[in-house]
Order: structure tokens, then C-alpha cells, then sequence
């Protein structure tokens, strides 16, 4: 059997890190397998649906790297792969049930569902359709058809007996079929499918032979499998894919930060980065190596190594996948890839100078070992191109001195500071850890005032870098003017 599976979101919203892990599962199943990995646009909910949700899944997909062999950007021999273009088959096949016995006709009015809904809701019964259209006469069917009211087709599901649902993660599932959505609509008034119909019929048309999928989509599973029964169809093999949550045990929203992958883009995040992260939501290779790429990933993959319990979305464990994939870049590109920020962020000008970036190739040495994100890159250079607006004297002074020490301190660093150029890294530690001894002082204690003089922070790129790349003559004027500040304050 060939392998072919597909992703078919529905364009209602952003691409998030659930979906996201979805299609990332099968098209690395499907890699593995040499299948094909097939994106379907399931957009037959027209109120629902957002043209800007279309342009998220291209624009995401391609910053992530990997793309569909079949979809409605590059064709396929099963196309059309948007529903919306499908219509005409979703409403043959809904016919052939009806005329197979298997679907019937509903002209129930909304006001007429409302008021069910209403009186189960009151009697604390279990909401659904009370299949009044399920057996009506020829008679009654004419009576409604000649007031002019268009029906529904809606799903006979057996009245009794039980329906058997295999998931290659979970096992057997078997639904009692009185616990199945009592007759769910097919086709709506408007011609257009369901979700179930539509689902349905692609995946057999499309010849899908694995449906892999988040596991919100089990309680459709039953009813899926009745519907292939109804058509004289073998289901496709399924696969629910374990719930991501956030630390609190809750379905990763909103609510625990970014879950849109344009957020994560936007907060600094490497593709590379978030592809390993993805990758492990859920599934794993052993217990020790968790770094891998796009490339390993695609021959590594197999459905037994997936996990039944939720995964865990853990934000500090991410970014610290992404400091990984920051230090694997090599200079020239991580100078392109922060670019953007610095300019967003107003450090250098758009397009940078120049000496900016003469500045930006020698500043990525010094920060490329201390980024998170892409985003920490502004914080990490701006002392090299602007001018520091305000000291902080508390962070000047280092806890075991007090404000006279450091001046004392600053005043004869500066001294050794004046011949910084003429010495090694090494010399230059050398004299400044003689200095600190004929103070009486840690190392620590006399270079905290002046990577604060330089950077304006205590956390900086290593400082001897920094005074270098600053140039000598700025460092100098830094330091006088925290000294003067010293003194006057
Ligand atoms: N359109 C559904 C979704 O948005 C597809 C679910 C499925 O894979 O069957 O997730
Ligand atoms: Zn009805």
C-alpha cells in the first residue's frame, strides 16, 4: 500500500503550534515511508473563513522549510484540493446515500431545531436532532417540497448495535451507536458539506491511507467509520495524535503565550529550532538525543515511537532548543537573520551604514554564544552604536564596595585602560588581575564598573571585545564620565 496522508486545515485562523505539529507528523511519516504528504484546504465553512488564514498556512510552510507534494499551490493528480471547488462531488455522494437508504432528507426549520434544543436543554436531556424527517411518507416529504423548503441531508446512524473505531495509538474504541451524534447534517441547506462529508470523501478520492490527526477529532471517528460503511468503503488507518498542553495540564492556548507560529517568527525564533521542538511534542527517538534535523527527522520517523500521554509545551525549553540552533549559524547569516531586528528596534539605520556593518560583523563573535532569540540581539549591541542615555550608580558599584572604592577603583582602570590597545586578551587580564590584587579586590570587583562604563548593563558581551569593537577613545570618555558621575552624586 502506498502511503499517502494529508494535512487539511481549515482556513479560520493562524497556523499554530498543534497544527503545526500535525503536518509536521505527516509529512515525516510520510517521508519515511516514501509516500506522499498532501495539504487539502478544507474551506466549506465560508462564515468562518479568513483569506488571510489561506496566505498564513503558504507563508508558514515555507519559513519552516518543508511543503506538500500535492496541494492547491503546486497541483496533483487528486486535485481540486480546495473543498470549495469539490462541491459537485460532495453532492453526488450525499445523494447516493439517500438513495442507498442511508441518508434522508430534513426540512426541519431552525426555529423548529431551537425549540428541540430548548426542551432537552430544560429536561436535562442530551442535546441532538430527534429524527423527526427520519421516516416520513412520501406524502409529508411532497407536502414540504411544495412549500418550497430546501432540506438538509442528514446521516442515518444505526439505532442500535455498536461501531468499532481502531486508532493505532489508542487501540480499539468501541461506541455504543446510540452514543453517535443522533443523524448529523451532511449537506446544509446551502449545498454545501459538512465537515464529515466532506472529510470523508476526500480522504477515499485522494486515496489517503493514514489519517493522522489531533485527538479532538476522536469523537468523529465512529461516525467517520460508519460513513465509510455506508459508502462501501475501506476506512483509512487512524492515528490520533497525544493533546499538547501547557505546564498547568490545560490545551496549550492563548492563554499560557505565543501558540501562532507568526508569533514565535516574530519573537525570534529559528525555524530549525521550532521544527526540533515540534518534533518531540509527542513523539521521541530514545531517551537521550533530542537535537535533530529537518533532514534526520525525515528517515527517523516511525508511529511507534509516539507517546499516548499529553506533551508538554515547555516556552524555556523551546528557546533554550533555540539558543542551540543560533550558536549552529554560521556568522554571515546570523548577520542577516538579526538585521531586521536591529533596524526594528532603531540601533542602526535602514539600510544600515557601512560602519554599521563593519560594527554588526564584529559584534556577532561576541553575542552569537548569549542569544536566545533573535530578538536579544538590539539589547546586546546598542552600546556600540548609541550613546549611554543614563548610568545607574547602583549598578555601577559593585555589592562589596562602596562608592569611594569605586572611584578609586575606576580612576586606576582607567590608567591601565589608556595602553588597552598594545596588550593581548591575556596581558590585559593579567594587568587587571595585579590591579585588582594591589586594591584588594576581586577581579570581578574591578571589571564590574567598567562593563557597566562601557555597556551601561551588567550583562554584556564579554567586555574586552566590546572595548575593542567600541574603540579605545569612546571607552575612555565612558569611563570619565561615570567617574564624574561618581564624584557628584
Ligand atoms: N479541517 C479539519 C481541521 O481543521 C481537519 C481534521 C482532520 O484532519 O480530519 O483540523
Ligand atoms: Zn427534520
Amino acid at each position: 500500500m502506498k502511503v499517502r496522508v494529508r494535512y487539511a486545515p481549515s482556513p479560520t485562523g493562524f497556523q499554530h503550534i498543534g497544527g503545526v505539529r500535525t503536518a509536521l507528523f505527516n509529512y515525516l511519516f510520510a517521508r519515511a515511508n516514501g509516500g506522499s504528504f498532501i495539504l487539502r484546504i478544507e474551506d466549506t465553512d465560508r462564515t468562518r473563513y479568513m483569506e488571510e488564514a489561506l496566505q498564513d498556512i503558504y507563508e508558514t510552510f515555507d519559513w519552516l522549510g518543508f511543503r506538500w507534494d500535492e496541494g492547491p499551490d503546486v497541483g496533483g493528480d487528486y486535485g481540486p484540493y480546495f473543498q470549495s471547488q469539490r462541491l459537485e462531488l460532495y453532492r453526488k455522494y450525499a445523494r447516493k446515500l439517500v438513495d442507498s437508504g442511508n441518508a434522508y432528507y430534513c426540512y426541519c426549520s431552525p426555529e423548529r431545531l431551537a425549540r428541540i434544543r430548548k426542551i432537552q436543554l430544560v429536561n436535562k436531556m442530551a442535546p441532538g436532532y430527534d429524527r423527526h424527517c427520519r421516516n416520513l411518507t412520501d406524502d409529508e416529504r411532497r407536502e414540504y417540497e411544495e412549500k418550497g423548503v430546501t432540506p438538509v441531508i442528514r446521516f442515518k446512524v444505526p439505532l442500535e448495535g455498536k461501531t468499532l473505531f481502531r486508532d493505532k495509538l489508542l487501540g480499539e474504541i468501541e461506541t455504543p451507536n446510540e452514543d453517535i451524534n443522533p443523524d448529523p447534517v451532511l449537506l446544509k441547506s446551502d449545498g454545501f458539506p459538512t465537515y464529515h462529508l466532506a472529510n470523508v470523501i476526500d480522504d477515499h478520492f485522494m486515496e489517503i491511507s493514514h489519517i493522522m490527526r489531533a485527538q479532538e477529532w476522536i469523537p468523529s471517528g465512529p461516525l467517520h467509520v460508519l460513513l465509510y460503511r455506508a459508502f462501501g468503503w475501506e476506512p483509512p488507518e487512524y492515528c490520533h495524535l497525544p493533546m499538547v498542553m501547557g505546564k498547568d495540564g490545560q490545551k496549550l492556548s492563548k492563554r499560557h503565550g505565543a501558540t501562532s507560529l507568526r508569533e514565535f517568527r516574530h519573537q525570534g525564533y529559528l525555524p530549525e529550532a521550532l521544527i526540533n521542538y515540534i518534533a518531540l511534542l509527542g513523539w521521541s527517538y530514545n531517551d537521550t538525543r533530542e537535537i535533530f534535523s529537518l533532514k534526520e527527522l525525515e528517515s527517523i520517523f516511525t508511529l511507534e515511537r509516539l507517546n499516548k500521554a499529553p506533551a508538554v509545551f515547555d516556552y524555556k525549553k523551546l528557546e533554550w532548543f533555540n539558543g542551540i540552533y543560533i550558536r549552529k549559524k554560521k556568522p554571515e547569516e546570523l548577520k542577516e537573520l538579526i538585521l531586521p531586528y536591529l533596524i526594528e528596534d532603531g540601533v542602526v539605520s535602514d539600510p544600515p551604514t557601512g560602519e554599521e556593518y563593519r560594527i554588526i560583523e564584529g559584534a556577532i563573535p561576541l553575542i552569537q554564544e548569549r542569544m536566545r532569540r533573535l530578538t536579544d540581539a538590539p539589547n546586546l549591541v546598542r552600546f556600540l552604536f548609541r550613546e549611554i542615555e543614563e548610568y545607574s550608580i547602583d549598578d555601577v558599584i559593585p555589592k562589596k564596595l562602596d562608592r569611594e572604592k569605586t572611584l578609586k577603583v575606576l580612576k586606576a582602570v582607567r590608567e591601565l585602560l589608556i595602553d588597552f590597545d598594545k596588550h593581548s586578551d591575556e596581558d590585559n587580564e593579567m594587568r587587571f588581575r595585579e590591579l585588582a590584587e594591589s586594591l584588594g579586590c576581586k577581579l570581578g570587583d574591578v571589571l564590574m564598573p567598567l562593563r557597566v562604563a562601557i555597556t551601561g548593563t551588567r550583562v554584556s558581551p564579554p567586555l574586552f571585545g566590546s572595548i575593542k569593537l567600541l574603540g579605545l577613545e569612546k571607552s575612555l570618555r565612558r569611563v570619565d564620565t561615570v567617574i564624574k558621575q561618581l564624584e557628584t552624586t
